[in-house]
């Protein structure tokens, strides 16, 4: 039995609420943010990302029928539907995230039970921290929890049940990073993933360092057709790049130097952004071994390296990350700072020597709401543990 948190509480207060009775779960899944491998997923690449202090979470208990009744404290709206009549829901939202779910899991094989319950989060929505997978992953894990089915299924399994929800259900054509870190984020480690194998491999976060996160609130309207468009130009670099490189399948196969090689074979712009892409894979490599090494310093040129890349090359960026990242690289404790997430808006997250975390904060408050003339959000969180289930009282 688990001690209740002060928001654990809450959400049962709430569930108190709208049904009679006590729940019996509560399924936790964290946000996210990506040190370094931006849009690289998609390219069979490599991330490396942490899970948040922040999450959705979902008390609730099973039903006997297949009736999926949830309350959304922050939305003030129901998903109800039933498990074996599932269609698209234009009106709320966020309930296709849960439907989408729910049809994955069970394409995977397991038969699910109904349930009800309370959904209520802390992540930033539509910020770039992955309130989405946050959702997916404490939905997955409440449905195959109370169709006591939670060891049906592996990690991995669940998180790419919850990308095919995400993809196919609720039309969002994201790759596997989020809900992948989501699942299997491990406290005090950032993960490094293989994209394309689904390998993974702890990476300890360095006790020298924290993660400031400053949320520009700016709008992001453009990063969806950009997100795709982008993930056309990758395509067609690989098409075009096939012609000298027959073995390659995703931009994951090409070394820098053999794009340099072959570059007369793209347009420039398509050009630049198969150089991001395999740029950042490299300093993803890079990452890992200068956090081996401890080279702190290091891994902030690199996280610097990726946000120009993503600036100039993959053109991702926007005023507002920009003016971020420059409030957080205006401290001397700040290692390294870079757009996080798709871009055009969302955050940007720094690397910053341990005890200067406060100054960064303040330094983005202080000019990034001069230069832009919006209130940012600042969030320092720990690298936490990825998703989980308590049995309540
Ligand atoms: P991000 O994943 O970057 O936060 P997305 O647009 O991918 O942004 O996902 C945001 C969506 O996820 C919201 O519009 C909503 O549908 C769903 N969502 C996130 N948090 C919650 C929550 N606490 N309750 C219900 N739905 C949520
Ligand atoms: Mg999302």
């Amino acid at each position: 039995m688990q001690t209740l948190d002060k928001r654990t509480e809450e959400i049962c207060a709430e569930f108190a609420k709208v049904y009679d009775g006590a729940p019996t779960h509560v399924a936790i899944g964290p946000g996210r943010v990506n040190l370094i491998g931006e849009h690289t997923d998609y390219n069979d690449g490599f991330v490396l990302p942490v899970a948040l202090d922040k999450d959705v979470r979902v008390v609730f208990r099973p039903r006997s029928d297949r009736r999926v009744r949830l309350y959304a404290v922050e939305f003030d709206t129901w998903a109800d539907f039933d498990l074996d009549n599932m269609a698209f829901d234009n009106e709320v939202f966020w309930a296709n995230y849960t439907m989408g779910v729910a049809w994955a899991l069970e394409k995977t094989g397991v038969r699910l039970v109904g349930l009800e319950g309370v959904v209520s989060g802390n992540i930033p929505r539509g910020s770039g921290l992955s309130s989405s997978a946050g959702l997916e992953i404490s939905n997955a894990l409440a449905l195959l929890s109370a169709a006591d089915s939670l060891d049906a299924l592996t990690g991995v399994q669940i998180a790419k049940a919850a990308q095919h929800a995400e993809n196919a259900f609720v039309g969002v054509n994201c790759g596997i990073m989020d809900q992948f870190i989501s699942t299997l984020g491990e406290e005090g480690n950032a993960l490094l993933i293989d994209c394309r194998s689904l390998e993974y491999q702890r990476v300890p976060f360095p006790a020298g360092a924290s993660l400031v996160i400053g949320n520009t609130k700016a709008s992001r309207s453009l990063a969806s057709s950009a997100y795709n468009e982008r993930r056309a130009q990758c395509e067609e670099g690989v098409a075009a790049l096939q012609v000298a490189l027959p073995g390659i399948t995703a931009l994951r196969d090409v070394t820098s130097a053999q794009l340099e090689a072959h570059k007369e074979l793209l347009s420039p712009v398509v050009y630049r952004r198969c150089r991001h892409v395999v740029g950042e894979n490299e300093r993803v490599a890079a990452t890992v071994q200068a956090l081996a090494a401890g080279d702190l310093d290091e891994v902030g040129r690199l996280m610097n390296a990726s946000h120009e890349s993503l600036r100039y090359d993959y053109e991702v960026s926007s005023d507002a990350l920009d003016a971020m990242v420059e409030a957080m690289r205006s401290v001397p404790g700040c290692l390294g700072a870079r757009l996080t997430g798709a871009g055009f808006g969302g955050c940007a997250v720094a690397l910053v020597s341990k005890g200067q975390e406060r100054a960064v904060r303040d330094a983005i408050l202080e000019r990034y709401s001069k230069a832009m003339n919006i209130w940012p959000e600042v969030y320092i969180s720990p690298a936490s543990a990825g998703a989980r289930i308590f049995a309540l009282e």
